[in-house]
């Protein structure tokens, strides 16, 4: 080894031992005939000093030394005088007795401390750089802990993990595929893997029975703050299982991970129903830090000459807590919010409960006292809250009410980062209807079973058909989704049916599966959780790019390599392009 300890290591109890350390140069600065370097590797920062009086030929080549060169020093460890509580290594600093310069470095393009003067679009352009920051480096520190402690938990159950592959057949269902001319195949194409769904199936077929891989997956779509075109999942799948066994088992999983990385004792998860869920937080993975459900005021609402009510279809209404208080200038900024195109309310209507229990409302020209008062019970408000009503299309106004909701969780800090409340969200729908392409959805994919006793509208009714389908939310944050599969070519024949596929189309597409299906296929189910975004989650951060060692930016291109980037005539021409 080139060095003795680390740059992280050593403590008062060394002081007196001769040791060699190396890293790069953070920072130095002179004090007169004494000079200091802040030694960096991944382990922390050591002081180096270098005293003119007692080594001036080590003293004169420390000034010289420029930013981030890597260094490598031997010299004796010596308490401080001025100690540093916020280091780990504070007590001590290194008197230098020599330096070897490793490697020399440029000036790099922005400073390398936790609080950096680089712009986003730089430290992306020199990741490697990035990644040398403290905070940065402990993301993926974190990252690291967590598929640790998740392989440990897994294989403790005898999960095994299984490499799928990567360059698989294009299929049409969910996003879009990344394609990949084949040389030897002129004119055809692979995709990589959005999931290894139709895989890890096959090995329940093969009787692996329980199955894991950490895998990166790809899909091709429009990218936001938390998504990336490759991304990570924890996928899984367990043999001779129903939903219960499913749920049982990762939710152990989830609650070890919090438990080893975050030290946190999570709450058994409650179950929720999608219809639930919708119904009374407008969304199917809602935010249960805090409640603030919905409250259907339609039959008390409607009726009293206020057209606006009158002619709609749903009202619905939340409690703000405590907030009667809000001023005229919040509620327009709340009103400018729910207005905003992508929520798309027409208003927002609001009554305030006063101090002495009487109502202001928006509508006082149409409501009474007495009609307020009926609100206020439905809404469980009392001095000091504030109702907040949305009306309009059922559908939409609970989407838009959801937003509402999380909007005043957050104006309130009901959101806290660091608690932690977690769901299983249960009883999707089997299908939804594309109004667009006049045809089925899978609302999870094609291989997800439905509930038998819901098989009788298959033919009549297909939206009244629930699945054995299941989500895990946290915060707010579909952490993990999964079902349990159809395992009989029939039942899978009649879902491609119902999803609008000609038997030669599913044959073409899917062929493999439902022929393995006549094989001796157990009855299955699995999971896959989004591995980046729990890293995010522990981490307390909204964006999975931060867990991510070289992400891409948010027009899906890694500005450090330069790719996506244009192919030579010569590659475009063996490849039949
Ligand atoms: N393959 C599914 C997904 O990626 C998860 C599952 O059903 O296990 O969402």
């Amino acid at each position: 080894m080139l060095r003795t300890h680390t740059c992280g290591e050593l403590r008062i109890t060394d002081v007196g031992k001769e040791i060699v350390l190396c890293g790069w140069l953070q920072k130095s600065r002179d004090i007169g005939t004494i000079g200091f370097i802040d030694l960096r590797d991944r382990y922390g920062i050591t002081q180096l000093s270098f005293d003119e009086h007692k080594n001036k030929d080590v003293f004169n080549q420390a000034r010289i030394l420029g930013r981030e060169f890597v260094l490598q020093i031997s010299g004796t460890v010596v308490e401080r005088t001025a100690k540093n509580a916020n280091m780990a290594t504070g007590d001590i600093e290194i008197q230098v007795a020599s330096v070897e310069i490793l490697n020399e470095s440029k000036t790099p393009p922005f400073t390398i401390e936790e609080d950096t003067d680089g712009g986003d679009e730089l430290r992306m352009k020199f990741r490697y750089l990035d990644l040398r920051r403290a905070n940065v480096r402990k993301n993926l520190e974190l990252r690291h802990k967590v598929s640790k402690f998740t392989r440990q938990f897994l294989d403790a159950q005898n999960f095994i993990e299984v490499e799928t592959p990567m360059l698989i057949k294009s299929t049409p269902e969910g996003a879009r595929d990344f394609i990949v001319p084949s040389r030897l195949n002129e004119g055809e194409w692979y995709a990589l893997p959005q999931s290894p769904q139709t895989f890890k199936q096959l090995l329940m077929v093969s009787g692996f029975d329980r199955y894991y891989q950490i895998v990166k997956c790809f899909r091709d779509e429009d990218l936001r703050a938390d998504r990336q075109p490759e991304f990570t999942q924890i996928d899984c799948e367990m043999s001779f299982v129903e939903q219960e066994d499913i749920l049982n088992t990762f939710e152990a999983l989830i609650k070890s991970l919090f438990k080893e990385v975050k030290n946190i004792t999570l709450d058994p998860l409650p179950r929720m129903s999608y219809d639930h869920a919708m119904k009374y937080y407008g969304c199917d993975k809602p935010d249960t830090r805090f409640d603030m459900p919905f409250v259907y005021l339609d039959d008390l609402a409607k009726g009293k000459g206020f057209e606006l009510f009158d002619s709609s279809e749903s009202i619905i209404a939340i409690n703000a807590k405590g907030a009667a208080n809000y001023t005229r200038k919040q509620l327009d900024e709340l009103t400018a919010f729910v207005k905003k195109p992508q929520i798309g309310a027409k208003g927002l209507i609001y009554c305030r409960v006063a101090d002495d229990g009487t109502f202001k409302s928006s509508v006082d020209k149409f409501y009474d006292q007495a009609d307020l008062q009926k609100w206020a019970d439905a809404c469980g408000a009392q001095t000091n809250d504030l109702i907040l009503v949305l009306c309009g299309e059922l559908n939409q106004t609970r989407k838009q009410m959801s937003e509402l909701r999380l909007e005043l969780g957050k104006q309130l800090g009901l959101r806290n980062a660091d608690t932690y409340k977690a769901l299983w969200v249960i009883d999707f729908p089997l299908v939804e209807y594309d109004e667009a392409n006049k045809r089925w959805h899978a609302m999870h994919h094609p291989f997800t079973s439905p509930k038998p006793e819901d098989l009788k509208y298959m033919s009549t009714e297909p939206q009244r058909i629930r699945a054995n389908a299941y989500d895990m939310v946290i915060n707010g944050v579909e952490v993990g989704g999964g079902s349990i599969r159809i395992h009989n070519k029939d039942l899978q024949k009649q879902m491609f049916t119902l999803l609008g596929f000609s038997d030669e189309q599913a044959q073409n597409q899917f062929g493999f599966l439902m022929n393995a299906f006549e094989y001796g296929a157990p009855p299955h189910g699995g999971i896959a959780f989004g591995f980046d975004r729990l890293c995010s989650l522990f981490g307390g951060s909204e964006t999975i790019r931060d867990y991510i060692a070289f992400p891409k930016n948010n027009m899906g291109r890694d500005v450090m390599i330069d790719a996506p980037s244009a192919i030579s005539d010569e590659q475009r021409l063996e490849l039949g392009l």
